[in-house]
């Protein structure tokens, strides 16, 4: 792919450095492989931290996006919301950073800060929609946001996280996306020891949610469709592992579970798992296949079951959720990978082979 330059992104602060021609790696369109970029970031403002990316975990939310599977992927796209770095600036007015420091920046890079939401630390539900850290914009809702497949970043402070010292860099880098996707609901639906709790999908997201469950010290059901995770679904944490292509699956665990954690790719039928329920659980759908699924109302209706969603999680739960995991000693199992591999990792994470996340060493860019 020939080696393509993207305009410079307006700077925040009147006065400050100029902005910078950063390395990065993205897709000019739906259709074609991911190459080599030059993205420019914004100089650093006041409040602003400008952040030397090490490492960048690879979601599966990358792959929808860089392929347009949602619909309204903006392009030339740089993906990329796991990234986990040192600071290597910091603006006048920022308190919280320090040169040196590692940082890690998620799914969101800036919201109003004023609105409902974000005075509650619901900054992903900012009325004035919040800046997605890739395939979206900044505030101004002109300028392109690009993600972390790329040598540098530079964001607020305040979307900013600190990554503990005992935590591996690489392995936190998931965290910041897979961590929190998992974190946030099962402290939302208050999941607590002993709790019987399903865990759909042995993926990026599956395999932090067992660790993260099995923390909170719920009985963790692991539901998969390739028996070959099992022996890793225990080692994880589970206490148990069901085959979900076995039709006696559903009869066995029927009305057994609390909470249910749906982390699929890709479409399937939500009734099924609804049936695994006792009278008042709850599932959870983090998992975001392209298309609608039906849901009978007598899956919800006999044992007042409910059905919800989750989308990541605020910048303080973020913040909550590595402090919980530096105390538990949790990271994610992780193959690191140069960028050269990229495409390579996206076919293998497609075919179901990321044991269980990939993460590209921001070194293998030339810079
Ligand atoms: P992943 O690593 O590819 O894991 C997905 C897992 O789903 C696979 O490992 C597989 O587990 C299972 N699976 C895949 N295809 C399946 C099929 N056809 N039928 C049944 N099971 C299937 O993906 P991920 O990075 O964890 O992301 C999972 C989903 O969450 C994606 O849709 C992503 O976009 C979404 N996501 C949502 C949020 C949010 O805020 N809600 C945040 C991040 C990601 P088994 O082999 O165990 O069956
Ligand atoms: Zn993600």
């Amino acid at each position: 792919m020939s080696h393509i330059s993207i305009s410079p992104a307006p700077a925040r602060s009147s006065g400050g450095s100029p902005t910078s021609s950063t390395p990065a790696d993205g897709a000019v369109s739906a259709r074609s492989p991911l190459g080599p970029l030059t993205i420019a970031r914004r100089a650093v403002g006041p409040r602003d931290v400008l952040i030397e990316i090490l490492y960048c975990g690879v979601c599966h939310s990358d792959v929808h996006q860089a392929r347009d599977e949602w619909g309204g992927s903006l392009f030339p796209m740089v993906p990329g919301h796991e990234i986990v770095g040192r600071v290597a600036r910091v603006g006048e007015e920022v308190t919280s950073f320090a040169v040196g420091d590692l940082a890690g920046v998620g799914c969101l890079v800036d919201s109003c800060g004023r609105c409902g939401p974000c005075r509650r630390g619901l900054e992903q539900f900012c009325e004035r929609g919040a800046a997605l850290t890739y395939n979206g914009t900044e505030m101004d809702r002109k300028t392109p946001t690009y993600g972390g497949y790329s040598s540098q970043i530079v964001v607020e402070e305040r979307f900013a996280l600190k990554i503990p010292a005992a935590l591996d860099p690489a392995a936190a880098a998931p965290l910041l996306c897979a961590g929190i996707t998992t974190y946030s609901p099962l402290r939302q639906w208050n999941c607590r020891r002993g709790d019987r709790v399903g865990v759909v999908g042995l993926g990026g997201l599956g395999h932090m949610a067992v660790k993260l469950a099995a923390s909170m010290g719920a009985e963790v059901t692991m539901l998969s469709t390739s028996r070959s995770k099992e022996a890793d679904a225990r080692r994880l944490g589970a206490h148990s592992f069901e085959l979900t292509t076995d039709e006696s699956t559903f009869a066995n665990l029927a009305g057994r579970l609390d909470l249910i954690i749906d982390t699929i790719s890709a479409p399937h039928d939500y009734n099924k798992y609804l049936g695994l329920l006792r009278p008042l659980g709850t599932m959870v759908i983090v998992g975001i296949p392209s298309g609608p699924t039906p849901v009978a109302a007598f899956s919800l209706i006999g044992g007042n079951k409910r059905l919800a969603g989750s989308a990541i999680g605020g910048i303080a739960e973020t913040q909550q959720m590595l402090d919980h995991c530096a105390e538990h000693g949790i990271v994610s199992d992780v193959e690191v990978i140069p960028i050269q591999r990229i495409n390579e990792a996206y076919e293998r994470m497609i075919r179901n082979d990321a044991r269980y996340r990939f993460v590209i060493d921001l070194a293998s860019l030339a810079r």
